[in-house]
C-alpha cells in the first residue's frame, strides 16, 4: 500500500524563492511542507566553512537596493559588509580606478581622464548613475552589447569596463543578455550598496528559514512528479495536498509541471579561492580584467570586505572565470596563477588554492525578458529566479507572488 501523508500545501525546493514563499504562507497561518532534494536549504546560495575560511559557492553579492530583499531581510542582523562603489580595472599593465562620481567625487574626477573609456564615457556613466538612461525603452529582444553601443559608449569603455563588469554580473561576457537585465542591474547598483553578509551569503537563506517551523522543512526529499492534488517523492511516498508550489530552478520546474521546454540554457562560472599571506589589495573593491587576455574576469579580496571570511593572518582571494572555454581548461588553476603573478608579482604563484567550483548552471541565460505567471494550473503555482530577471530579488519576489496567488485562490 502507498504511504500517503496529507498536507495543505507542498512547496518543492528550499532555495530563496521557496523560503520566501514559505514565509508568506506562514504569515497567513497556512500549513505547508517544504520538500528539498539536497541536504541543505539555500539552493544556489551556499557558504562552506572550511579551516576558518568562508567560501561562498561562487562569488555572489547582495544589492542592498533590491526592494524585496529590503522588505524580507533584516540587513542589520546580516551584518552587511559593503564594497567600495566602483572598481579597479586592469589595463595596459596598470590598475585604474573607476569610481562612482556621486559617492566618491574626488576619485571620480581623478579617474575622469584614465584610459578606461573617454571623458564622454565617464559623463555617460555619471548620467546612467542618476538614472539618466532609460534602458527599458529599448526592445527587450535587444542584447546588452547593442544597447551600450546605441547609448553611445565607446568601444574602449565597453571592452575595458562593461565587458568584464557586466560579464561578471550576467556570468556571460558576450553581453548577449537582454537589455532588460542591464536596466535592472544598473538601477539597483546605482540606488544602493553592493554587499555581502559578514558570515557569508548563506546567512540570507538561513535568516529566511529561521522563523519557519523545523518540522515543515524536509531535506533529502526529492519530488519526482506532481500528481493529481499532491506530489510523489523519490522514495515512492505520496504527499496529498490541495496546492503545490514548484520553487525549483529552471529546467526542473518545466520537467515537473510538464509545461515549457525543460532544456533551459544556463550561464556558468568557475570560482577559485586562494589563501594569501598578505592581501594584494587591502580595500573592499572589485578588480576587473580590462585587458581581454587571461582567464580571470574579476577578483575580490573577500577578507578585505569581511575579515570573518579568513582566519587571522590569512587573506581570502576569490577569482571568477566567466569565459566557458577558459573555465573548462584542465590547467585552469595554473593559468589563473600565471595571471595572478603578472598582476601581483611572483609571490602570488605560491598562494594556496583552497578550492575550485565549476558551476555549470549558475543563472538561466536570458536573451529575452522572461515573464511567467505564478499560476500554472488549478492548485499549481511556480516561483524561482527564472520567473523574471534572474537574481536574488526576483527569486524572493516570485516566492512571495506565488504565495499571494495561492492565498487569493484559496482564501
Ligand atoms: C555563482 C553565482 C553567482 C550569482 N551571483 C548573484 C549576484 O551577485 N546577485 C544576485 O542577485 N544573484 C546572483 N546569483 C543568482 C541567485 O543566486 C539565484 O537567482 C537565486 O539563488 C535562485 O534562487 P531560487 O530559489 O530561484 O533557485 P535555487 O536556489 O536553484 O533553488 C531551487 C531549489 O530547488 C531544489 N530542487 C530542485 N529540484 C527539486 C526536486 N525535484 N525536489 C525537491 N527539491 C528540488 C534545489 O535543490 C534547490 O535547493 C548568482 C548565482 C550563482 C550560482
Amino acid at each position: 500500500m502507498e504511504n500517503r501523508a496529507q498536507q495543505d500545501i507542498v512547496i518543492i525546493g528550499a532555495g530563496v524563492a521557496g523560503l520566501a514563499c514559505a514565509r508568506r504562507l506562514l504569515a497567513a497561518g497556512r500549513r505547508f511542507v517544504l520538500c528539498e532534494a539536497s541536504d541543505r536549504i539555500g539552493g544556489r546560495v551556499a557558504t562552506e566553512v572550511c579551516d576558518g575560511y568562508r567560501l561562498d559557492r561562487g562569488f555572489q553579492v547582495l544589492l542592498t537596493a533590491y526592494p524585496e530583499a529590503r522588505r524580507l531581510l533584516d540587513y542589520d542582523a546580516l551584518d552587511l559588509r559593503r564594497f567600495y562603489p566602483g572598481a579597479l580595472v586592469r589595463h595596459g599593465g596598470k590598475w585604474h580606478r573607476v569610481a562612482d562620481p556621486f559617492r566618491h567625487p574626488i576619485d571620480g574626477l581623478r579617474g575622469a581622464f584614465n584610459p578606461i573609456g573617454s571623458f564622454a564615457d565617464k559623463l555617460r556613466v555619471a548620467w546612467a548613475r542618476i538614472g539618466g538612461f532609460d534602458f527599458s525603452r529599448h526592445d527587450p529582444g535587444l542584447g546588452t552589447l547593442e544597447a551600450l553601443r546605441a547609448e553611445g559608449f565607446s568601444a574602449a569603455m565597453i571592452e575595458r569596463f562593461f565587458r568584464p563588469f557586466l560579464g561578471g554580473v550576467f556570468l556571460e561576457n558576450r553581453l548577449e543578455t537582454t537589455v532588460c537585465k542591464l536596466d535592472f542591474v544598473m538601477r539597483y547598483f546605482a540606488r544602493g550598496d553592493t554587499a555581502i553578509p559578514a558570515l557569508g551569503m548563506a546567512e540570507i537563506p538561513r535568516q529566511l528559514a529561521a522563523s519557519l517551523p523545523a518540522a515543515a522543512i524536509r531535506l533529502q526529499t526529492r519530488v519526482t512528479s506532481i500528481e493529481d492534488r499532491g506530489v510523489r517523492l523519490e522514495n515512492g511516498e505520496i504527499i496529498a495536498a490541495r496546492s503545490v508550489v514548484i520553487a525549483t530552478e529552471a529546467g526542473a520546474a518545466e520537467r515537473l509541471s510538464g509545461q515549457g521546454d525543460p532544456h533551459v540554457a544556463f550561464n556558468s562560472v568557475a570560482c577559485l579561492y586562494f589563501s594569501a599571506p598578505s592581501a594584494p589589495v587591502d580595500e573592499p573593491i572589485l578588480l576587473l580584467n580590462g585587458e581581454s587576455a587571461g582567464p580571470i574576469n574579476n577578483l575580490t579580496v573577500l577578507s578585505a570586505v569581511s575579515p570573518d571570511h579568513a582566519p587571522p593572518g590569512r587573506h581570502l582571494v576569490s577569482v571568477s572565470v566567466v569565459d566557458p572555454e577558459a573555465a573548462a581548461a584542465p590547467d585552469l588553476d595554473e593559468r589563473v596563477r600565471r595571471q595572478l603573478a603578472d598582476w601581483f608579482g611572483t609571490d602570488a604563484r605560491g598562494w594556496e588554492l583552497l578550492r575550485t567550483d565549476r558551476i555549470p548552471r549558475a543563472v538561466p541565460s536570458q536573451r529575452v525578458l522572461p515573464e511567467k505567471s505564478p499560476r500554472l494550473a488549478e492548485g499549481l503555482y511556480q516561483c524561482g529566479d527564472h520567473c523574471g530577471i534572474a537574481s536574488l530579488n526576483t527569486a524572493l519576489a516570485s516566492g512571495t507572488a506565488a504565495a499571494e496567488a495561492l492565498l487569493e485562490d484559496y482564501p
